[in-house]
């Protein structure tokens, strides 16, 4: 069986982009390939959080995970400060990774960018510690969206360098995007990624916002002025987004949503969508709070970090070898 390993970063709230981009996949792929996933919250931590936040988020993560329909049966779930091994092997891929390297990920880059000040040193070697998350389960396969892709790409590359410096070693994995759905964007600026830790409460819908509150949302989203309902990403990017919406939610190609629509208004489509994501948050939101009442997530952790340790640490051990850190 093929494996699959990805992660998400307990910070902010839950989107339906994470939910299409990066949780509907893992739901998918479940039931064909060995599935490794964590909370990255050693990942979250590369910007300033709120301890009791930090908690909290996590929780409604792993709840959120499970109401979506991971089943920890079939899929090993912990998270990654549970498993020191990421950290340990973090560190000696920090150690194989260039400056210039680092210097070339576009998300650092965003950050710095917008003249942030205290961007921290986790930041800026969080791709290498990413590297360590992939490479330490011999994942074949990375299912993310694309804002992760160069990330995967530099895991790549990490593998390749150290297998090729000291001897085969690691598996080197290969980014899986969606078809539709790589890249969902913020409902009121359609250029913009729809993300969890920015402030843009009216573009996001967070998988726990009340369900006649998204559908307000996706009522008011931003289109155009074209009048034409067609998919057409480049040229329409919102209607594009909303169809990209309907169809990950319904299961209905696009170009049958399309053909649906030929001569209706965008009133009419947007109704539809925000009926959808109603009914969508509605029974994700009944099955969430069943999770939430009952005592599952502590055992799913502690049996999942277990399992997980038990790949993890044969791998730095390993490691430790080849690099000449452990004597024996
Ligand atoms: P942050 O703002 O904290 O970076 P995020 O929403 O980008 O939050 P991540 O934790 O970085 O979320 O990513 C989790 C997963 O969700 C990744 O696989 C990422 O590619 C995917 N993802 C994030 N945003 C979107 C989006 N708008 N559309 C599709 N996939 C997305
Ligand atoms: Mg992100």
């Amino acid at each position: 069986m093929k494996r699959m390993v990805s992660g998400i970063k307990p910070t902010g709230k839950l989107t339906l982009g994470n939910y299409i981009g990066a949780i509907s996949q893992f739901i998918q792929y479940q039931d064909e390939y060995e599935m490794f996933i964590f909370i990255a919250n050693q990942h979250a931590i590369t910007v300033a959080q709120d301890a009791k936040e930090l908690r909290q988020n996590t929780k409604n993560l792993i709840a959120l995970y499970l109401a979506c329909g991971l089943d920890p049966k079939k899929v090993t779930m912990f998270l990654q400060s549970d498993v020191p091994a990421h950290t340990t092997l973090g560190w000696v891929m920090t150690c194989n990774s260039y400056i210039g390297e680092l210097n070339r990920m576009t998300q650092f880059k965003d950050k710095s960018a917008k003249g942030e000040v205290n961007l921290t040193a986790g930041l800026y070697t969080y791709p290498s510690l990413m590297a360590a998350d992939i490479l330490l389960y011999d994942a074949d396969y990375v299912p993310v969206g694309v804002d992760q892709k160069q990330h995967v790409e530099l895991a790549r590359n990490l593998a390749e360098r150290f297998n090729n410096r000291y001897s085969p070693t690691f598996v080197v994995p290969t980014p899986l995007t969606p078809k539709i759905g790589a890249k969902i964007y913020s409902l009121q600026n359609p250029l913009k990624k729809m993300s969890k830790s920015e402030e843009d409460p009216k573009g996001t819908i967070a998988l726990l916002d009340e369900p006649a509150v998204a559908r307000k949302k996706i009522m008011s989203a931003v289109t155009d002025s074209f009048a034409c309902i067609a998919y057409d990403p480049q040229k329409q990017p919102g209607l594009s987004n909303l169809i990209q919406i309907l169809s990950c939610l319904s299961q209905e190609p696009i170009e049958e949503i399309v053909k649906r629509y030929e001569g209706k208004g965008y009133g009419e489509l947007k109704k539809e969508v925000g009926d959808t994501v109603y009914t969508f948050l509605e029974q994700l939101q009944a099955r969430y709070r069943a999770i939430m009442d009952s005592n599952i997530i502590e055992d799913i952790l502690k049996e999942g970090a277990q399992k997980a340790s038990l790949i993890a640490n044969k791998k730095v051990a390993k490691v430790h070898r080849k690099v000449g850190l452990s004597l024996f």
